[in-house]
């Protein structure tokens, strides 16, 4: 299965996609890794849909990615006698810690710790910054203050505070429950929701003990101020513009992407951009053009995957929403103009020899016109270094470990074969890999391509040799 495209799909699944049939259709239409969304479903849900990825995955010979999405700490408000109230501006309001039923003038909030923390002159936002609140005056175990933007409010609905590091664990019981499951069931990357500082990854790195990749999730300001540390801890990062565009005015989200794109792949981790993409098709059959253009963009600022959330979870056209996906990255990586931001935007190399050598390939395959990069790899780390120069070509990645080549499913332009052959010596590796290339669809009979290696073979971390070699024949 070669997709014509670099930037990759990540296409989160729900009741609207859960079987195995949608399942198919969705990754035929170019769903390259799938979301299992832990803040809905059972954990028998999210198995079942496990399986049918990785027997979809063995039939079609090529490797599908499973990520694990944690609901993360969600701050929520309590309930209502009568399930909503209506708040106008300027009224006074009071959050407090009595869990008795709300009414216009206050309710409980049930988290003691967050309250605590907060203080006169802070804003908290209710329900997607639906309604806005400003603390006058703080007592013991309550919030009092003024209605600065009203709207209906029901029971139960989001609490945010922009630009406060709150006390609240990184990783609630509901998650640690769920982590484990994913875990057991073998998923290839946790997402950790609401990370506020590179403490909270850490802790959830001891939990996971290597048995699948961490992803932050980048939707707290605070994180914004530490993504550097954080960005270290990690494998990815998500840019999850949903919270993120509550907790952050949202003109500031279209140049915090470029930054966290930027910073990401100058660590050469990969990026998500995740939320609203293709929003109204949800209900509609065709997408805005305003939000044609929003995918558009996100493959001009250089991000390795985009994300559909409740378009191919719970909408009506989860299979189209892929295919259109699929059409406006083609069509934006096939601009000359894209080409020429990939190529203007290169971080710096490293004094490694992994980096020289990817360096070298990125220059060399733009010189003998190669059709693809192929990375021998065992870690996968030298594909990462290669897709961090975003080449024009794609990356053919040889792994013999299943588990690199789901990890690597987010990465840009790397389509990876889980190849088990252990070439003995540098003339069958090149036969090796032309074989696979013109089989996959990569190159023909006359092709050059360019060849990356650590000798001697089946050593992690000894990438050392670059190589022009030719599809001698079909
Ligand atoms: P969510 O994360 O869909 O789990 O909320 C994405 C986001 O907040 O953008
Ligand atoms: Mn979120």
């Amino acid at each position: 299965m070669k997709r014509n495209r670099k930037t990759k799909i990540l296409a989160t699944l729900g009741p609207a996609s859960n079987s195995e049939d949608m399942i198919r259709k969705l990754f035929e239409a170019g769903v390259d890794i799938f979301r299992l969304n832990f803040s809905h479903g059972s954990h028998e849900d999210h198995k079942q849909a496990l399986e049918t990825i990785r027997k979809i995955e063995s039939e079609q010979k090529h490797a599908i990615g499973i990520l694990a999405d944690m609901q993360g700490p969600k701050l929520r408000i309590g309930k209502f006698k009568d399930g909503s109230i209506k708040l106008e501006k300027g009224q006074k309001f009071r959050f407090d810690s009595d869990p008795a039923d709300g009414d216009e003038t206050r309710v409980c909030l049930p988290h003691p710790e967050v309250i605590s923390t907060l203080s006169k002159g802070s804003r908290i936002l209710l329900d997607d910054g639906k309604v806005h609140f400003e603390i006058q005056k703080k007592g013991k175990g309550y919030l009092e203050g003024i209605i600065t933007a009203g709207s209906k409010l029901s029971d139960k609905k989001g609490f945010n505070v922009p630009g406060t590091i709150l006390p609240i664990p990184a990783l609630t019981e509901k998650d640690k429950t769920d982590l484990k499951a994913a875990l057991k069931m073998g998923v290839d990357w946790i997402a950790q929701s609401f990370v506020q500082k590179p403490e909270d990854v850490i802790e959830a790195k001891k939990l996971i003990k290597g048995r699948a990749a961490l992803m932050a999730k980048i939707e707290k300001p605070s994180a914004l101020i530490q993504l550097e540390e954080i960005i270290e801890h990690v494998d990815g990062i998500m840019l999850a513009r949903g919270d993120l565009g509550v907790e952050i005015p949202p003109e500031n989200v279209p140049s915090v992407q470029k930054d966290v794109i930027k910073m990401v792949r100058e660590k050469g981790k990969p990026v998500v951009v995740a939320t609203q993409m293709l929003e109204s098709m949800i209900t509609n059959p065709q997408p805005t053009r305003a939000e044609a253009s929003d995918v558009a963009t996100a493959v001009y600022d250089g991000t390795d995957c985009v994300m559909l959330s409740a378009e191919t979870a719970a909408g009506d056209y989860p299979v189209l929403a892929v295919e259109i996906m699929d059409r406006i990255a083609r069509k934006t990586e096939e601009d000359d103009d894209y080409l020429d931001m990939m190529e203007a935007s290169r971080p710096d190399a490293l004094n490694t020899p992994s980096d020289a050598i990817t360096t070298a390939a990125y220059y060399v395959a733009q010189d003998v016109e190669a059709v693809m990069i192929v990375n021998y790899t065992n870690s996968g780390a030298t594909s990462l270094r290669t897709a961090r120069q975003r080449p024009e070509v794609p990356i053919l990645c040889l792994t013999p470990h299943l588990e690199v080549a789901r990890k690597l499913t987010l990465s840009y332009g790397v389509h990876t074969v889980h190849d088990k052959a252990d070439p003995e010596d540098f003339t069958g590796p090149a036969r090796h890999a032309a074989k696979i290339a013109v089989s996959n669809g990569f190159a023909k009979k006359g092709d050059r391509f360019i060849m990356t290696a650590g000798l001697p073979f089946g050593v992690k971390g000894s990438t050392n040799i670059l190589r022009i070699a030719k599809v001698e024949k079909e």
